[in-house]
């Protein structure tokens, strides 16, 4: 059973109420987590303002720095123990589990070392006058966190906010937290002092929603779905706090008639396969174009059939969805495309011998989706892949931006005006040419335009939106 990391003390709910945790790949509980509720979130941000007042708000950059490294590091030395939460709270193949370590790693590593290389600026003013702006933290800052990277989400943002001077209280989902408690620990064991990190596990609507319209909080990030996306804005909103959304995608991959196939075809298969297609920047929506349409959609066919689904231990494609209720919602959207005429293509399989009662759904290509269907516009959160042609450039960038999403998009060309033109005009944060990353790494700046989101993380522009400025007027005549 574990419980709330509060003022870098372990302890249980206020009230002792328990969350059981459901392992994906057979649906029994196989532990308890603390239910976190209003009053937890309360002495989470007391504690997490005494640490800015204390020890840690004292501390210089370097020092953070050292720390983030430190942390980092225990990661690494830690990464099997890691790895295996991940993939026990997730369901997700051990592979990639190790490969999430790693990730979560580099943020503490890359933030660590830019904790003392943000300056600020002097600027010319009147004759007398010394002008300074200079960055400051926030101040408390929320984290909500989602199940399905839970481990590199939970580094995607608590890394810069500490890097920058933050304390933090962290809200990880209901559905996968193992891995968030387990860097609390190893946090502490880096030198964080008490206060600087807080963890709060429960339910959004009680914990989330506690966290996110407190007054004591100064900043709030909140990765998940679009829907609770909003609620957390008005609750932010009611006290003038910022706040960063990370919310869906239904990113296109545009495949045009010049473009490399062999190449393309493997990345284009993983970006919606990884990780039972459960990732905000999944390439969802294929694009090809007419006159390679068939031979392209036969190509993808044969590699969907080569797909298999199965536990972390087979260590194969994909694992299970993660819970009863999106795995409803995908199975949902198969059955329903299916009885609507949408043409199936073709279909991975499960593995033999999988566990009962687990939550495992065979990745799915549907070919000609209608441009008006829910499969073109909405997004699934699971492993199915809407396949569309069109015509020329010009009908290729209006069905790529004809979603209410704009995160990422992949563009397969190897004519380099058209790469140019068409990244131009596609609206989404990041546009990959010849290549797909589901976010790229750590460097590369991240988030949405339209429904998937606003502000940004990973890079340097990470530490500009985890922090504020002063300007300092100081007359010295
Ligand atoms: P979710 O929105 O249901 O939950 C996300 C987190 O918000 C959880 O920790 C949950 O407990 C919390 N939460 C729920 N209600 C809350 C409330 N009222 N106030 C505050 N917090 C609350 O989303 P999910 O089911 O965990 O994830 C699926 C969705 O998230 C998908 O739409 C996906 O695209 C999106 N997502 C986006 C990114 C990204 O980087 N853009 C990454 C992962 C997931």
């Amino acid at each position: 059973m574990s419980k709330l990391l509060i003022d870098g003390q372990w302890v249980d709910a206020i009230d002792g109420r328990t969350i059981d945790m459901i392992n994906p790949c057979n649906g029994q509980a196989f532990t308890k987590i603390a239910r976190g509720q209003a009053a937890d979130i309360d002495l989470a941000v007391a504690a997490a303002q005494r640490a800015l007042n204390g020890a840690w708000g004292r501390m210089t950059a370097t020092e953070r720095g050292r720390i983030l490294h430190r942390l980092g590091q225990l990661l690494l030395d830690n990464a099997e123990e890691f790895a295996q939460l991940e993939a026990r709270d997730t369901g997700k193949p051990m592979t990639v589990a190790r490969n999430d370590v790693i990730a979560v790693a580099r943020y503490f590593e890359f933030y660590g070392g830019a904790a003392d290389k943000v300056h600020g600026q002097a600027i010319p003013y009147l004759n007398g006058y010394n002008v300074n702006v200079i960055r400051i933290p926030h101040g408390v800052t929320a984290h909500i966190i989602p199940w399905n990277y839970p481990a590199q989400m939970l580094g995607r943002t608590l890394a810069p906010a500490l890097a920058m001077g933050n304390a933090a209280v962290v809200k990880p989902s209901e559905d996968a937290c193992l891995t968030t408690l387990k860097l609390g620990e190893l946090a502490m064991e880096a030198g964080l002092p008490p206060g600087a990190l807080n963890i709060i596990t429960g339910y959004g609507a009680e914990a989330g929603a506690a966290l996110t319209s407190h007054p004591g909080i100064n900043f709030a990030t909140f990765t998940g779905s679009p829907e609770v996306g909003v609620m957390v804005q008005q609750a932010t909103a009611r006290n003038h706090v910022p706040c960063v959304l990370e919310l869906g995608g239904k990113s296109p991959q545009i495949v045009f008639n010049d473009a490399d196939l062999d190449k393309a075809l493997p990345i284009i298969v993983k970006a919606i396969v990884q990780n039972a297609g459960q990732t905000c920047s999944a390439g969802s929506r294929l694009l090809v174009q007419q006159n390679i349409y068939d031979k392209f959609i036969g190509m993808v066919a044969e590699s969907f059939r080569a797909v298999k689904v199965g536990t972390p231990e087979m260590d194969i494609d994909c694992g299970p969805i993660i819970n009863a209720k999106q795995y409803g919602r995908v199975n949902k959207f198969v059955t329903d495309a299916i009885a609507s005429g949408v043409p199936l293509i073709a279909e991975g399989s499960l593995a033999p011998n999988l566990p009962q009662g687990g939550y495992f759904i065979k990745p799915v290509l549907f070919g000609s989706v209608p441009r008006n269907h829910d499969l073109a516009y909405l997004e699934v959160f699971g492993p199915v892949l809407s396949a569309m042609s069109f015509s020329d450039e010009e009908d290729a960038i209006e069905l790529a931006n004809a979603t209410e999403f704009g995160l990422v998009a992949g563009i397969w060309t190897e004519n380099g005006s058209r790469q140019s033109r068409v990244a131009k005009r596609i609206q989404s944060g990041q546009v990959f040419i010849n290549c797909y990353g589901a976010g790229g790494g750590v460097e590369l700046p991240f988030g949405g335009v339209k429904k998937s989101g606003h502000g940004r993380e990973k890079g340097m522009l990470a530490l500009e939106e985890m922090s504020t400025t002063k300007t300092i007027v100081q007359y010295y005549n």
